[in-house]
């Protein structure tokens, strides 16, 4: 539910109504806006009773929130959230963000190989996971916490952001005390307890949808994180597991415009898992530019056939490059612009 006060309220009537909250048992959070104060209620499984609420100074209406992911939704936040990371970098503003890197960290060459090639072609974030959940258990995991150092060398040498994954507790730490944003996975989309840890993380965090979640079911698992405080979230739509099989996934592109019409909350798209075959990952890549994602998410190797992971979906740097320069097109002629690298180490 969210109380919205009367333009102009005085603090004192703001305090009052979240007293009352607090009263009636539930959590408040005030929000201060451009042209009006909100307080928002939460804790609430279910329609509460308004009625000690409405009537109280400086109250100018009370709004049920239908939906289920609350503070999540556009009834609770009408305008979109801009999540502001280093650098002046926004995702979720006018500017389109690319993040690019290659699936797994591997070695220190091939990290900070990556790095210069993608921060060449226009990305502005270093992605690669120290951490890979792979099906098989005999597949190549990751590095680890040594993969966070490499990150950490590129990213200064670079000047890119970082945004790698943390699979469990102990790596959401690991991982929020280095990285720009954290990601949690598909495979993790709902294990509520590690969307509690990285709810209280301090740090951004993207979330990607679930093999066979539904759109409800990523906002309400982006709800675990604005619950805890943390309102700086960026969705990731990686495709859903589909009857059809050409594809390693069925990308729901229709999934962006849908996303921003219920949420407040950014939408990246990554057309490397969405696709899993480079030929359809530039296409894609085109594709939800225009269908307005705030982002993408793109794997790029330096040498593709000798990643130790999904080299299939992999692109070459200068298919990179190419798709950077058509992005910048795309993005220009829907109004917007794709964010530019930093200086640094140019
Ligand atoms: C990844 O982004 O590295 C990854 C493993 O993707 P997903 O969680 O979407 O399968
Ligand atoms: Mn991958």
């Amino acid at each position: 539910m969210l109380i919205v006060m009367r333009h102009g309220a005085t603090a004192d009537e703001v305090q009052k109504v979240v007293s009352v909250i607090e009263e009636m048992g539930y959590q408040s959070t005030p929000m201060p806006g451009a042209q009006r104060t909100a307080v928002g209620l939460v804790g609430n499984d279910g329609r509460v009773d308004a009625s000690r609420l409405e009537g109280l100074p400086g109250v100018q209406e009370v709004i049920h929130v239908s939906k289920p992911y609350k503070q999540v939704s556009r009834e609770w936040r009408p305008e979109p959230t801009v999540v502001k990371l280093a650098g002046g970098v926004t995702v979720g503003g006018t500017e389109v963000v690319a993040m690019a890197g290659p699936c797994s960290l591997e070695t220190e060459r091939q990290v900070l190989e990556s790095a210069r090639i993608v921060k060449e072609a226009g990305a502005v974030i270093l992605r690669g996971g120290a951490w890979k959940p792979r099906s098989s258990p005999y597949s190549f995991q990751g590095l680890g916490r040594p993969g966070l150092k490499l990150l950490a060398k590129a990213r200064e040498e670079t000047g890119l952001l970082i945004c790698t994954e943390a699979m469990d507790p102990d790596g959401v730490g690991w991982v929020s005390e280095m990285a720009d944003i954290v990601q949690i996975g598909a495979r993790n989309m709902q294990n509520f307890s590690l969307l509690k840890v990285a709810g209280r993380c301090g740090k951004p965090i993207l979330l990607k949808r679930g093999i066979s979640a539904t759109i409800v079911e990523l906002l309400l698992s982006a709800e675990y994180l604005l619950a805890e405080g943390n309102y700086d979230v960026i969705l990731c739509e990686r495709g859903v597991r589909s009857f059809d099989t050409m594809t390693r996934n069925l990308f729901d592109l229709t999934a962006i415009p849908v996303v921003h019409k219920l949420s407040h909350l950014p939408i990246i798209a990554d057309p490397s898992h969405g696709t899993g075959l480079r030929d359809k990952v530039i296409p894609m890549a085109r594709a939800a530019i225009a269908a307005g994602a705030d982002g993408i998410m793109v794997e790029v190797h330096p040498n593709p056939e000798e990643a130790l992971s999904d080299g299939a979906q992999t692109l070459y740097p200068d298919q990179f490059t190419q798709l950077m320069r058509e992005v910048r097109i795309i993005a220009e002629a829907i109004g917007r612009r794709v964010a530019e690298p930093a200086a640094v180490g140019a």
